[in-house]
């Protein structure tokens, strides 16, 4: 893949056909890192955008998700935007930096690109519907008022509907509940509380190590044990930041092209050309190293090959019980059934360390649910007393957020009921029926560092816009077939990759909330794999889409 083209710069106005009645040419529906970087890209095409939030801060997951250990699994220089402005004025402290410290970050770009006047904050938008007489987009929002809009770009983020599952005896609990999603502000002191975590994913991961210093007594409610990397979190020297900006352009270029949207080496070597001394040689580096580099400077074909993959396994398994003192736990620990990566892998900050603490067990809930009684949880035959829970329970992902904005395009048709059988897009951006609806970092879009993939989509969609301007077109829309085609490539990529199993919960193919339809919500190819596709579509003169005028659909209408 090319680098995506550079992001437009200051005074490159775009020009589009008068549109009377109009508020604004852009509404932008959520301020955290993809609707940042959206309203940032608008102002400099010289459109008047406004961004609707409903939180009362920017920052959305870095304003939400305030539990105990959160932090970014990114690496945190490419956890951000390589824009001139800001690339060389900020200074992380960390290799992953925290919730507080990116929620900073944000703010600084707030600050830097005065993006504050055209951020609406408190507001949720419960409606999108598209404007037929006016082919314009009309924007409901919980106050009863109404914005108008050309383009409306949604940017409601990757992991930001909570899943909170309906747990039976839940409401008679009298202790504390509390849901990682939303962290009270200024924390919570669990100094000689008995605690319960359900869930062991990523977020469970960052909670469980903090929480075991503080509480008295701390138990861990696990339905599926994950592959757990260790992060190897560290401080950044001066002579590390110095570093990092020598080479600022060379790790942007590789970020882009990088599977996960990382600072990342591929390593060049497959698994099965080596011996078995050999690759636990190269393991152990790459354990040693930490965090996604164990993934992918270890084998290439750890996500492509059955074989590679079990060995790098075998290995995660044989750590954890070298860890883990007491063998039963160990053995519990151990994921079984299901090959790394089917679900995403959590980095750890001492997570497996955490479970030789006297004060801390782990639960085996997947033979049998989690019941909740007034004062605690059982679980078949056993119950354990204790006077706070802490739900950990994941995220109806990708499409959750968007499924609760009533959005209504052509016709009055509704894009939930449009994607009853899982999203279908054009490169995870357009949706055909609804003209000048894009989606930023949407379904389908690549499964990687999320604010790469804003960077990589916001780009693409700047360079959209110019194209339509200078077409003297106002109105883009996806073909229905190249909708239908971009879906079978998303689907022929996953069988492609170890992804997909029977049986194994995760939330990039939707199969974490029951009910809802199973289909691959992302593009598990990599962003690299995701950019030469984008670029077949470029080169073909966007075969793929209709370039239309509002004037001449409104004549259409009337003749
Ligand atoms: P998750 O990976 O979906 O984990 C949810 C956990 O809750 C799983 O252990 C799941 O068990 C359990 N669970 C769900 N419903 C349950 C039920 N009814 N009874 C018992 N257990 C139940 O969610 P997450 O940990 O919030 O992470 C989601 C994603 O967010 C991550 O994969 C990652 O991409 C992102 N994230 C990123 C960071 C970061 O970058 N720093 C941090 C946190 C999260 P099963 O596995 O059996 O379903």
């Amino acid at each position: 893949m090319n680098a995506p083209s550079p992001q437009a710069k200051p005074g490159q106005a775009l020009s589009f056909p008068p549109k009377p009645g109009i508020d604004v040419d852009a509404v932008i529906i959520g301020a955290g890192f993809s609707g940042i970087r959206t309203l940032i890209e608008m102002k400099r095409l010289g459109l008047n955008a406004i961004i609707i939030e409903s939180g009362p801060d920017i920052g959305g997951t870095w304003y939400w998700n305030r539990y105990p250990g959160a932090r970014t699994d990114s690496q945190a220089w490419v956890y951000g935007f390589p824009l001139d402005e800001i690339r060389f004025d900020w200074r992380w402290t960390e290799r992953y930096s925290t919730q507080a410290q990116t929620h900073d970050y944000i703010t600084h770009v707030a600050n830097t690109f005065n993006l504050w006047p055209s951020i609406r904050l408190n507001t949720s938008v419960e409606s999108a519907t598209f404007d037929e007489e006016q082919q314009s987009w009309i924007i409901g929002t919980d106050e009863g008022s109404n914005v108008s809009a050309r383009f409306v770009f949604t940017a409601t983020g990757q992991l930001s509907q909570p899943h909170v599952p309906k747990f039976d005896g839940l409401s008679d609990f009298t202790g504390d509940v509390y849901q990682t999603q939303y962290w009270p502000e200024g924390g919570v002191d669990f100094t000689d509380k008995r605690v319960a975590i359900v869930g062991t994913g990523a977020t469970a991961v960052q909670v469980i190590p903090i929480v075991a210093k503080q509480a008295k007594d701390l138990k861990v409610f696990q339905r599926t044990a994950n592959y757990v990397l260790p992060a190897r979190n560290d401080a950044l020297s001066d002579h590390d930041i110095a570093d990092l900006r020598a080479n600022s352009d060379e790790i942007w270029e590789r970020a882009f092209t990088q599977p996960f949207g990382m600072d990342i080496k591929q390593a060049g070597r497959l698994a099965a050309d080596f011996t078995p001394e050999e690759q636990l040689r190269i393991l152990e580096r790459g354990w040693e190293i930490g965090g996604f580099r164990f993934l992918f400077e270890t084998f290439d074909d750890i996500f492509s090959d059955d074989g590679s993959n079990a060995v790098a396994s075998d290995f995660i398994r044989g750590k954890i019980r070298s860890i883990v003192d007491d063998p039963e736990t160990a053995d519990l620990l151990c994921p079984k059934g299901y090959p790394l990566g089917n679900k995403r892998p959590p980095l750890g900050n001492y997570y497996y360390e955490t479970f030789n603490r006297d004060n801390v067990s782990l639960v085996d809930i997947s033979a049998n649910p989690v019941t909740i009684e007034p004062t605690g949880i059982r679980v078949g035959d056993e119950f354990h007393e204790v006077d706070a829970i802490i739900f950990a329970t994941g995220y109806d992902a990708i499409t959750g957020t968007l499924a609760r904005i009533d959005i209504r395009g052509r016709n009055g048709v509704a894009l939930k009921d449009r994607w009853t059988n899982g999203p279908q897009t054009y490169f995870s951006m357009l949706v055909d029926g609804f003209p000048n609806l894009f989606m930023v970092a949407g379904p389908q879009s690549p499964f990687a560092n999320i604010p790469m993939v804003t960077e990589y989509t916001v780009r693409w969609l700047s360079k959209l816009l110019k194209t339509a301007s200078e077409k003297g077109s106002d109105l883009i829309e996806p073909k229905p077939e190249s909708v239908e085609q971009f879906r079978q490539l998303v689907e022929a990529v996953t069988d492609a990759t170890v992804f997909r199993r029977d049986g194994v919960r995760n939330w990039f193919l939707g199969s974490n909330i029951p009910g809802k339809a199973e289909a691959t919500v992302m593009w598990l190819g990599g962003l690299g794999t995701f950019g030469d596709a984008c670029d077949v579509e470029v080169n073909s003169g966007y075969s793929g889409l209709e370039f239309e005028k509002t004037a001449d659909k409104q004549a259409a209408s009337l003749s």
